[in-house]
């Protein structure tokens, strides 16, 4: 394929990315959007591969790579669970970390044309920062898979005066990169670039550990972003336009995207990055037990009684929603109320679940009509007038010590105010708390009823008690 038709080939696939994150931004264009995106990527690799850059010497090396690549990628998505995604997730943005850094090393021992002047202390220096990105990225998405996976503790680890370890890495990584450009040879470059690389990966570890559980929202839509300029420092490495353009989509899409679960949580991002929210989380959770009161359980055959007569029902599905697999029974429960005359929404709040839009794809999929899902912000003032709000397998995102204890580590946080509905029922298995491992005083509320059990085999009972 000759350069110019790679050329066209690219400015395709980028346009196809363009249309992809467009389509991606709303549930109802988001299965054109996975589409162009597909299309996209097929079109960027097939160009890339038969491209002038590909050697006929190098052609069998990246067909059986992509063999490789495409037969583990096709097994994990098959066998992970909806549960599992956000894991998986954060395991591909350490991979493409990875593949920044290795680029990194191999076009500094073997450039693929000879640079020289200015040039040259260029290229270097986006190997410099290229390695470093994809170092933090790597380190800290391992980090976040294990916390994610519930591998590693939740709870943010940090360590003393970590402000001025991060400073000084700070330096050091920037001496190192003087000493770097001013290096004679190659073998004398090795050393901080690999100085670099071993601080950049201990800063990623770092970073992860000393974020608290309710924060992890903020790091994961991070670490897409750091994942984004990986990719785009990569592009920079390789003389790869399309790399770069697509980089800095996936880059700055990600930054938009911590940006608005800041929001959402109510944070200052270099706060979060700093890390420590959620420390007071161990005395909260230490303290567990300490809420004191009695919780008012309600049997599934009481709670369809409830919704039967109610005139406003407003369910708030959670992770525990996801984890029962609990949007089939949910969508057909709202389908059946909606039938009699209740005017029955969905409240999505932006933290929900385990990942950025994970509660809207499981409604989509339960087919769920889009016009009764609302967002936090547009449906939180409705809660007075709603006489059931439903509450499938979700915690923090309705705990109100969010507004009521100041001291709480997730004070400030908006949440969906349930209790301002006539009634409350909440659904999960136990008194346990949720992610952020925070007591939450709604469970005591007069008003809450308490509605145990496995989300899906709860909601079966009351779909069952709705039809008789
Ligand atoms: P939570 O984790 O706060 O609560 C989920 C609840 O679901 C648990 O308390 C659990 O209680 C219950 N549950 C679990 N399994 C079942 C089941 N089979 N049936 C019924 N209930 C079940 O979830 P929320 O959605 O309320 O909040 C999300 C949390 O996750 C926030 O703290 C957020 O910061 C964090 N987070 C969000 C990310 C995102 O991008 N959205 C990413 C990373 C973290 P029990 O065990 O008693 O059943």
């Amino acid at each position: 394929m000759s350069a110019n038709l790679t050329s066209v080939a690219y400015i395709g696939a980028i346009i196809l990315f363009i249309l992809s994150l467009g389509g991606l931004s709303h549930p109802e264009s988001a299965r054109r959007g996975n589409l162009y995106g597909i299309v996209g990527m097929i079109l960027a690799v097939v160009a890339t591969v038969l491209g002038p850059q590909v050697t006929a010497a190098g052609l069998p090396w990246i067909v059986v790579a992509l063999a490789i690549g495409a037969v583990v990628g096709l097994y994990a998505a098959k066998k992970v669970k909806m549960t599992q995604m956000p894991e998986l997730v954060a395991l591909m943005h350490s991979l493409v970390g990875l593949a920044a850094c290795l680029v990194g090393f191999a076009s500094y021992i073997d450039p693929a044309q000879a640079f020289s002047g200015a040039e040259k202390a260029l290229h270097e220096l986006e190997i410099y920062v290229g390695i470093y990105i994809g170092a933090v990225t790597f380190s800290g998405s391992l980090v976040a898979f294990g916390k994610l996976s519930g591998k590693l503790s939740g709870k943010p680890v940090l360590l003393p005066a970590r402000h001025w370890i991060n400073g000084i890495a700070a330096v050091v990584v920037i001496y190192y990169g003087y000493a770097f450009l001013q290096a004679e040879n190659i073998a004398a470059g090795m050393t901080p670039l690999a100085v670099m690389t071993v601080i950049g990966l201990l800063f990623g570890i770092h970073m992860v550990m000393a974020i608290g559980g309710a924060d992890m929202p903020v790091v994961v839509s991070m670490l897409n972003s750091y994942s984004g300029w990986a990719a785009a420092a990569t592009g920079f490495m390789l003389g790869n336009d399309l790399l770069i353009v697509v980089g800095a989509l996936v880059g700055s899409s990600g930054a938009i995207l911590s940006y608005i679960m800041c929001r959402a949580m109510n944070r200052r991002f270099l706060a979060v990055i700093a890390g420590g929210f959620g420390t007071e989380g161990g005395k909260a959770a230490a303290a567990a037990g300490g809420l004191a009161g009695e919780v008012n359980p309600i049997s599934a055959q009481e709670t369809a009684e409830l919704l039967r007569e109610a005139k406003k029902v407003i369910i708030v599905p959670g992770y525990g929603m996801a984890v029962a697999q609990a949007q089939h029974v949910v969508s057909e429960i709202s389908r059946l109320l909606r039938d009699k005359g209740v005017d029955v929404r969905f409240a999505i709040h932006p933290v929900a679940g385990r990942m950025p839009g994970h509660m809207n794809v499981l409604l989509a999929e339960a087919k769920v009509p889009y016009d009764i899902v609302f967002e936090m912000e547009e449906i939180n003032d409705e809660f007075p007038e709603a006489d059931v709000a439903l509450i499938i397998g979700a915690n923090d995102i309705v705990n109100p010590a969010a507004q009521e204890v100041p001291d709480s580590p997730i004070a400030g946080m908006p949440v969906l105010e349930v209790w301002k509905a006539k009634t409350s029922i909440v659904m999960k298995r136990s008194m346990a708390s949720g992610y952020a491992g925070v007591d939450n005083p709604l469970f005591y509320k007069d008003n809450n009823r308490m509605l145990f059990g496995d989300a899906k085999k709860t909601l079966e009972e009351v779909l069952a008690a709705l039809k008789s």
